[in-house]
């Protein structure tokens, strides 16, 4: 991943129609079951090398209900096997686990600042005061 949607999402689809990988489903194909918009933690690359910021998360009309999660990364394997906020897709009868393969993530944003409920914010401090 990525970025992830909460309970506050009211459904209005914006987030679907700007993601430039195709990683969000709407509320009848989220493979949770919850009735919210998801992203699919193993298409997101969180926007890297196509837009400076998420873009789901830019024009969410329902502010803090995208936020970040942790890197999809091999380090991070167990919790993305976490059944009851993710179900990872498959290929060939494989789990698209982070191991399988993992994604590009936004390097700038440090592994403190991530986690569900952690606000994705327009520009990390550090790039602020840099100024
Ligand atoms: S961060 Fe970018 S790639 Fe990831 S779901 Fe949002 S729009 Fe799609
Ligand atoms: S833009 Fe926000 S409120 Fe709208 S569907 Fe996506 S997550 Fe839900």
């Amino acid at each position: 991943m990525a970025v992830i949607i909460d309970d506050k999402c009211i459904t209005c689809d914006a987030c679907l129609q700007v993601c430039p990988v195709n990683a969000i489903v709407d509320d009848s194909d989220n493979p949770t079951g919850e009735k919210r918009y998801y992203v699919q933690p193993e298409k997101c690359v969180e926007c890297v090398g196509i837009y400076d910021d998420p873009q789901c998360a830019a024009i969410c009309p329902s502010i803090g209900t995208i936020t970040w999660d942790m890197p999809f990364t091999p380090e991070f394997e167990e919790h993305f096997l976490n059944g009851e906020i993710y179900k990872l897709g498959e290929k060939n009868g494989k789990l698209k686990t982070p191991s399988f393969r993992k994604k590009k993530f936004r390097e700038d944003i440090p592994v403190e600042d991530r986690g569900v409920g952690r606000l994705v914010e327009e520009e990390p401090e550090e790039l602020n005061e840099a100024g």
